[in-house]
């Protein structure tokens, strides 16, 4: 989509400046557009920026944001304001989010109700989508305009639970459609450093083995390679960090993934080593978590013939040998794909992750059929089911006193 986006107002302390109240509006309408932007701009959209800054009175701001907004061809021009005058004396109930629309007819009502609904769905009262012809910035921009009043700058009940980070992947749900959580998530990727990445997944990955039974650092070492850091166009647009196709072979697992699908092109290797590249639709996911429950689903179910495809990756303790099984059962074409697994494990000392799986409280591992192992009589356990085609699940279970 191309957007203009823009805060209402001058910053705070000049003429022309936002309701005051708790917060300030002019602040926090600028913090949250910000986060709009770097969001909608990591997802591929085209944003431009038409905040007024040094505007002489109030109608010379709305005058210069209409001319920087009809001066770019756009889908939809977005205003972010806060509302003012809610009773101050703390009631137990928020006042709420509305947005405002030129008319009921108006091409931007299904993007007004959907960031109404969104941002309602942080807690605020819904105050819904209202008809507002007689504001200038919804009158005069050429584009389907819309204006949100994200909360209320003196109500104790909405400032308890405002945050602009929050406040903004709410709004960019309801411009793109997209769930909240999925456009936090994405916005975290854009925005972390290498390392900060890798912590992030790192955690997640340990989160994960406690159900998959497969290494937490065999886990992040796949994500981390494969997203470049959770940076790549796939990361990014459709939370998908390995290359997990819509249709796969052996898709016989439960998948967390909705039907989704994101279309890109993708280099694969021939034997001999040269790339050629195919068009693809990828699984778009919810949310990291639900790609890292596909994916280690995937590892662990996926079937080839009558066996499983990537048999004794569950319960492996030894990250080389699970990258050996994983490229064995031919999940990736590149010659290198193992030593640059092991690579990046040792790079980031990956194995720190996998310390779940060290019994440090002297939890033992059970498989389903809910007896109990330590972890290498488990994992051991599981290979020799797997061997015959039998899928286990290793949990961790307390000892009871
Ligand atoms: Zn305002």
């Amino acid at each position: 989509m191309r957007i203009n986006i823009h805060a209402g107002h001058n910053p705070d302390g000049m003429v022309a400046c936002g309701a005051v109240g708790l917060i300030r509006e002019s602040t926090e309408a600028r913090a949250v557009k910000d986060r709009v932007v770097v969001q909608l701009t990591a997802m591929g959209h085209t944003v431009h920026d038409c905040t007024c800054n040094n505007g002489a009175s109030q109608q010379d701001v709305l005058k210069r944001i209409v001319e920087a907004c009809n001066a770019h061809e756009v889908d939809l021009d977005v205003s972010i304001h806060f509302n003012a005058a809610a009773n101050p004396e703390p009631d137990g109930k928020t006042t709420g989010t509305e947005v405002l629309v030129y008319d009921k007819t108006s091409k931007s009502v299904p993007w007004a109700q959907q960031i109404a609904d969104s941002i309602a769905a942080l807690g605020y009262r819904n105050r819904g989508v209202k008809e507002r012809p007689g504001l200038y910035v919804l009158k005069h921009t050429k584009a389907p305009a819309l204006l949100v009043e994200c909360c209320f700058v003196d109500d104790p009940e909405d400032i308890a639970i405002y945050n602009a980070d929050r406040m903004a992947a709410a709004i960019v749900a309801g411009i793109t459609g997209q769930a909240a959580e999925t456009t936090a998530d994405a916005a975290r990727l854009a925005s972390m450093s290498q390392v900060e990445f890798v912590e992030y997944i790192g955690r997640l990955a340990a989160v994960d083995m406690q159900t998959s039974g497969i290494l937490a650092s065999v886990t992040a070492a796949q994500s981390i390679l494969e997203s470049g850091y959770g940076k790549s166009e796939l990361a990014l647009n459709a939370l998908n960090l390995g290359g997990m196709k819509a249709e796969l072979s052996g898709n016989t697992w439960a998948s967390s993934w909705d039907g989704r699908t994101y279309i890109k092109d993708t280099a694969e290797q021939r034997e001999d080593g040269s790339y050629y590249t195919i068009t693809a639709a990828f699984r778009a996911y919810q949310s990291v978590a639900a790609y890292l429950a596909d994916h280690s689903a995937y590892l662990a179910g996926a079937r080839a013939g009558d066996g499983l495809r990537y048999a004794g990756v569950v319960g492996c303790m030894d990250y080389r040998r699970a990258f050996e099984i994983i490229k064995a059962g031919a999940y990736a074409t590149s010659k290198d794909y193992v030593n640059n697994l092991c690579n990046v494990v040792d790079r980031w000392n990956l194995t720190r992750f996998d310390g779940a799986a060290q019994e440090p409280d002297g939890s033992l591992w059970a498989n389903i059929a809910g007896l109990s192992y330590t972890w290498a009589d488990a994992s051991s356990f599981g290979q020799m089911l797997s061997q015959s085609g039998m899928q286990t699940v290793l949990k961790r279970v307390k000892i009871l006193e």
